[in-house]
């Protein structure tokens, strides 16, 4: 066998993809509370560019962020050079292309295992799927948008979990120091722990609920990349079968001479899209992704890649028209089969998808969950599903921890949706972090002013629990911890008696619910850890006027 020749294109697109993969890493880095109230937009860059988040939010809000505009270029892009973006650009697929390399199969039984297969349709028939259910007004995408995933994934089982071990492994070395001699490890590892946690590592410890079921479903989706190159581009990705609609006719093609070709099929081995570049005429544009690995891999130099000028009846017809009528009258081999049955079927699967999650008590909107408790600015909640892609940057952004995946709060269709948990963090008043990096304005963005005055919710005091109402013991920690200018709890001085007889004085706290807007700190703060004396419920929110703790307010 002889060996790859590796060309120049290979190795720039192996560059490429290793500085956008190290460009998501920057950017979630930089998704922080840094010493202002400030992250810059730009971290959420990616999700800029992803046109199925631009149809998905389109489709089941009627509305788009501004922002999500830019992702017309990627699909302007795709419909003209073909699926590059899945090959040169997304993270999630240069991850997956990394971790392929570690498949350990015989060329040979790849070239069994590799070509495409008919399954490829999966991804086709996911997004239908998916899209068909944005169009009745609920927007799963987020399950399985690409950047949702990687990012979700990143922001709740990496980062936390990364973290800790960093921190362990340094604190470690600060109790033990196994130094040599005079030489102590800490005068390295300390200023390098310090440089850590200015730059990268979380200001406090962090924790996600329902961390393990997303650590699995990540965990098997990179595991599948040894069964298959690619497994998740080839089968499962809505975005790379939106891609691959979009380029299914390019104008870059693969050119192969049939005279070099002795049909020894290592191109095959190294096809990451399954795209068949062996087969004459047989190569499929919508599952290429442009990696020019078929290229490299021919020992005989049969296979290159060049702009396609379809041939014309009349030698007249200039080059321009006929890449125009290259686009309408795709050749015959080219063409995207998907079957019309199968289609039927996966629309019809979002549409049940829809009505199960509408059948629910909270689809009907007839229940208010106390714990749904979203970020201050988040819209009303049917329009916050519609647009919400459950990509975590909120969570990871949030300086306090509060923000969480939700499991069951938001029903079966607010899965993984933002929600604030005020016993691990609370909502700090001087920040509005998650509302700057919202891709989709699920979160609008409101001025910090703006965001002071809105409400996500309101406390309450549980008088068998406070200390000064249950024990009449003495306790302010949440009058003292209450942000908003005029605060927003009442401290009420009462005597009372203890059981030895002797006569008290306590103060016990009330809660001004014109004032409150539900922040949480007061939750956070109470000493009572197990299960506070004062809580916070999602009543009184701004965005909804049919969940109002005062009377005027209705269920809707
Ligand atoms: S198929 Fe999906 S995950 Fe894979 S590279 Fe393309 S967009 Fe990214
Ligand atoms: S609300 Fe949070 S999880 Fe949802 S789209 Fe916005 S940033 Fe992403
Ligand atoms: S939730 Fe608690 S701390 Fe926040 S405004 Fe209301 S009373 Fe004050």
């Amino acid at each position: 066998m002889m060996p790859h020749r590796n060309s120049w294109r290979v190795w720039l697109r192996r560059l490429t993809q290793g500085g956008f993969l190290l460009l998501f890493l920057i950017l979630f880095l930089q998704a922080r509370y840094m010493p202002v109230n400030q992250t810059g937009r730009h971290v959420k860059l990616f999700f800029l560019f992803d046109p199925l988040v631009l149809a998905a939010s389109w489709l089941s809000s009627h509305q788009v962020a501004s922002g999500l505009l830019l992702s017309l270029v990627t699909i302007g892009g795709t419909i003209l050079f073909g699926r590059w973006f899945c090959g040169w650009v997304c993270p999630f697929g240069a991850l997956h292309h990394l971790l392929t390399g570690l498949r350990k199969q015989k060329a040979k039984q790849k070239m069994l295992t590799d070509g495409y297969s008919p399954w490829q349709k999966t991804k086709y028939y996911v997004l239908a799927t998916l899209l068909v259910a944005s169009l009745f007004g609920l927007n799963l995408t987020g399950w399985l948008d690409p950047f949702s995933l990687l990012y979700r994934s990143t922001a709740i089982v990496l980062y936390p979990t990364g973290s800790d071990g960093v921190k362990s492994l340094f604190g470690w070395i600060y109790q033990v120091d196994p130094g040599i001699a005079k030489l102590r490890l800490t005068a390295v590892s300390e200023p390098v722990y310090s440089f850590l946690s200015r730059t990268i590592l979380p200001s406090t410890d962090i924790y996600f609920c329902g961390i393990v079921l997303i650590a699995i479903l990540f965990a098997a989706v990179i595991l599948l990349n040894l069964y298959r190159a690619r497994f998740w581009c080839r089968y499962i990705c809505p975005l790379g079968a939106m891609l691959g609609t979009a380029g299914k006719n390019p104008l870059i093609q693969i050119k192969r001479n049939e005279d070099l070709c002795n049909n020894c099929r290592l191109c095959v081995v190294d096809c990451q899209g399954g795209a068949d570049p062996d087969v004459p005429d047989g190569w499929k544009p919508s599952e290429c992704f442009y990696c020019y690995n078929c290229e490299s891999a021919c020992p005989h130099q049969a296979i290159s890649f060049g702009l396609h000028v379809p041939a014309s009846k009349s030698a007249s017809t200039p080059a321009p028209l006929r890449w125009l009528l290259h686009f309408v009258r795709a050749p015959r081999q080219q063409k995207l089969d998907l079957g019309r049955r199968s289609l039927v079927i996966a629309g019809s699967a979002g549409l049940g998808t829809v009505l199960l999650a509408r059948a629910s008590a909270q689809g009907k909107g007839h229940t208010w969950n106390p714990a749904l408790i979203r970020p201050p600015g988040s819209v009303a909640e049917d329009e916050f599903l519609g647009k919400c892609i459950r990509c975590g940057e909120c969570m990871k952004v949030c300086p306090t921890n509060a923000l969480q995946p939700a499991l069951t709060e938001g029903g079966f269709a607010g899965l993984w949706t933002p929600v604030l948990n005020m016993k691990l963090g609370y909502c700090e008043y001087e920040c509005n972090l998650c509302s700057q990096v919202c891709p989709t304005q699920a979160i609008g963005t409101n001025a910090l002013e703006q965001k002071q005055q809105i409400r996500i919710g309101t406390a309450f005091f549980d008088r068998n629990r406070c200390l000064p109402w249950a024990l009449a013991r003495t306790c302010i920690v949440c009058e003292e911890h209450c942000p908003t200018p005029k605060k927003a709890i009442w401290l009420q001085e009462v005597q009372v008696t203890t059981p030895e007889g002797a006569s008290l004085t306590v103060k016990q706290p009330h809660v001004n619910p014109d004032l409150c807007i539900g922040c949480g700190v007061c939750q956070n703060k109470c000493p009572l850890t197990d299960q506070r004396g004062v809580y916070v419920t999602s009543v009184g929110e701004t965005r909804n006027p049919g969940n109002q703790a005062l009377l005027g307010g209705s269920e809707g």
